[in-house]
């Protein structure tokens, strides 16, 4: 089986070439070529802008019923293809093929929770002052929409944004990661077999900041929705409402982890270091900055470093690897930059902290300790497979730590204590917050952060508010 060549979507049609601007794609497992995909023009995205814009006409009036149906086939679709398109995503991105195919088998739930939340979208009536009065609440699709997905979880992060908008009866056009794209190109595919018209969804590749600045400043566009880094995040948050446009923003995080001296210890051990290196620690969600109360420190310590021996690294297509690569080269110099920082000013490397030999982009799981608020780490989120650990004594300051930073995506704590359990839980300033589980990210519940980490969520019945606007209409009878 070939990774497939990356085409555009544009009006129901996949665009080959045509003279266009080719990227290569590359495997991170040895930094080979996988195959090229075509980028955007000028002429494209006009294309596609018009597009959009016509097909949301007929869309926005179709029946919740219809646009429930198409996403059930999708999602029907996305079950019979899963191995293909996990296959794929393990060669762009890396992770391992069972976590791939994991990935998609979510994104089919996401369409399915869509397809039943869309039949749900209520307006309300107001009871009027006056009798021969009617007032009435409508709500209305908001239009074209335009998207951003990252690489980390190529099929995931886009799904939840299709999902919604053609849910709601938008229209959208999605620029993919340019580095990971063959998941995006299997949305598109499957929503084509499945029978959305065309001009619903749009797939564009290319230059992020000629995408994004022409794009956004179109008056065609009515919503932005990015997932990715806080500091491209605010630039085009900033960009959106420069032109009066709202945006849904999924930003990066720098998840804290409390566990306290009543927790239980391998319990907490075990269901954190396994999802820790999910992805190779590539995670918006993924658990950072470890705080360990005390008293139980150094036995979490030895018990997290014995179970990160037994993680074993490799091609994410091999059964055996838990870990893949990092997707892009530069993740492996940001991590040896962050543990290089940190062991400079005292920190204690207990496992990894090295690149390991080859062509591909692998980095070894790592756990630093002793850490202090002077290292980079526990600054700058790490968005790679490192756990940062720092002892606690009191409660009340660990929460101060907790919400020092400018983050407030995930949070994460371990206690037996109802009383801590509740406090943590009520004190800590993050959107999502998993208290002796991890219990986030299903399509049922909502996903999205506070301060430097976003706004707006994905998934639940939130998941509609970015994508719908508020008509009311009086009426004397
Ligand atoms: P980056 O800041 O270079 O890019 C982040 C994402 O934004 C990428 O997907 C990129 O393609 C996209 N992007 C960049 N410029 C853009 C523009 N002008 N318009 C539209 N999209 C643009 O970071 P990176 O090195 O690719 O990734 C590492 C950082 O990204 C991490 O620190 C993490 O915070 C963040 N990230 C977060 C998530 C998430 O789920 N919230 C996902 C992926 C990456």
């Amino acid at each position: 089986m070939m990774y497939p060549h990356i085409p555009l979507y544009i009006d129901g049609e996949f665009i080959e070439k045509g003279g266009r601007e080719e990227k290569e794609i590359l495997n991170p497992f040895d930094n080979t070529i996988l195959g090229t995909m075509t980028c955007v023009n000028k002429a494209d995205l006009d294309n596609a802008l018009e597009s959009a814009e016509r097909a949301f006409k007929t869309w926005k009036k179709t029946s919740p019923l219809i646009r429930s149906e198409i996403l059930r086939k999708f999602a029907q679709l996305a079950r019979e293809r899963t191995e293909e398109i996990g296959r794929n995503i393990t060669l762009d991105q890396g992770k391992p093929l069972r976590e791939a195919i994991g990935e998609v088998t979510i994104c089919s739930e996401h369409a399915e929770w869509h397809a039943e939340e869309c039949r749900r979208i209520y307006g309300r009536v107001i009871p009027a002052r006056s009798e021969n009065v009617e007032q009435i609440v409508l709500r209305e699709p908001i239009g074209v929409c335009l998207a951003f997905s990252p690489w980390n979880f190529p099929f995931n992060q886009a799904i939840r944004k299709v999902s919604a908008a053609i849910a709601a009866g938008c229209t959208m056009i999605l620029k993919g990661s340019s580095d990971t794209p063959s998941a995006v190109l299997a949305i598109a595919q499957l929503f084509h077999d499945a029978g959305l018209p065309k001009g619903v969804l749009n797939i564009v590749w290319g230059n992020s900041d000629f995408i994004s600045d022409y794009l956004i400043k179109s008056p065609i566009i009515k919503k932005i929705s990015f997932t990715g880094s806080t500091p491209v995040g605010k630039k085009l948050a900033a960009l959106a409402s420069l032109h009066m446009k709202p945006s849904t923003m999924e930003l990066g995080g720098h998840a804290p982890v409390i566990i306290c001296e009543d927790a239980n210890i391998q319990q907490a051990v075990d269901t954190l270091v396994g999802y820790k290196f999910r992805n190779a620690g590539q995670v918006c969600i993924s658990p950072t900055r470890f705080y360990i109360h005390d008293s139980v420190y150094k036995t979490v310590v030895e018990k997290m470093a014995e179970k990160i021996k037994s993680i074993q690294v490799g091609n994410g297509l091999d059964a055996q690897s838990h870990m893949g690569p990092l997707a892009q080269e530069k993740r492996v110099i940001e991590m040896l930059k962050l543990v290089d920082d940190a062991k400079r000013k005292g920190a204690t490397v207990n496992m990894g902290g090295i690149s390991l030999e080859g062509k591909g982009n692998f980095f070894a799981p790592t756990l630093i300790s002793d850490l202090t608020n002077e290292m980079n780490f526990m600054n700058d989120e790490p968005f790679g497979p490192i756990i940062g650990a720092m002892p606690f004594h009191d409660l009340e300051q660990v929460i101060v730590e907790a919400n020092r930073l400018q983050f407030g995506l995930a949070s994460y704590a371990f206690t037996t204590s109802s009383k801590n359990a509740h406090f943590i839980s009520r004190e800590l300033e993050a959107g999502m917050v998993s208290i002796n589980h991890i219990g986030l990210a299903v399509a049922e519940t909502p996903f999205g952060g506070i301060k430097d980490s976003g706004f707006g969520s994905e998934g639940g019945i939130e998941t509609f508010d970015g994508y719908l606007t508020t008509k009311f209409i009086t009426k004397l009878n």
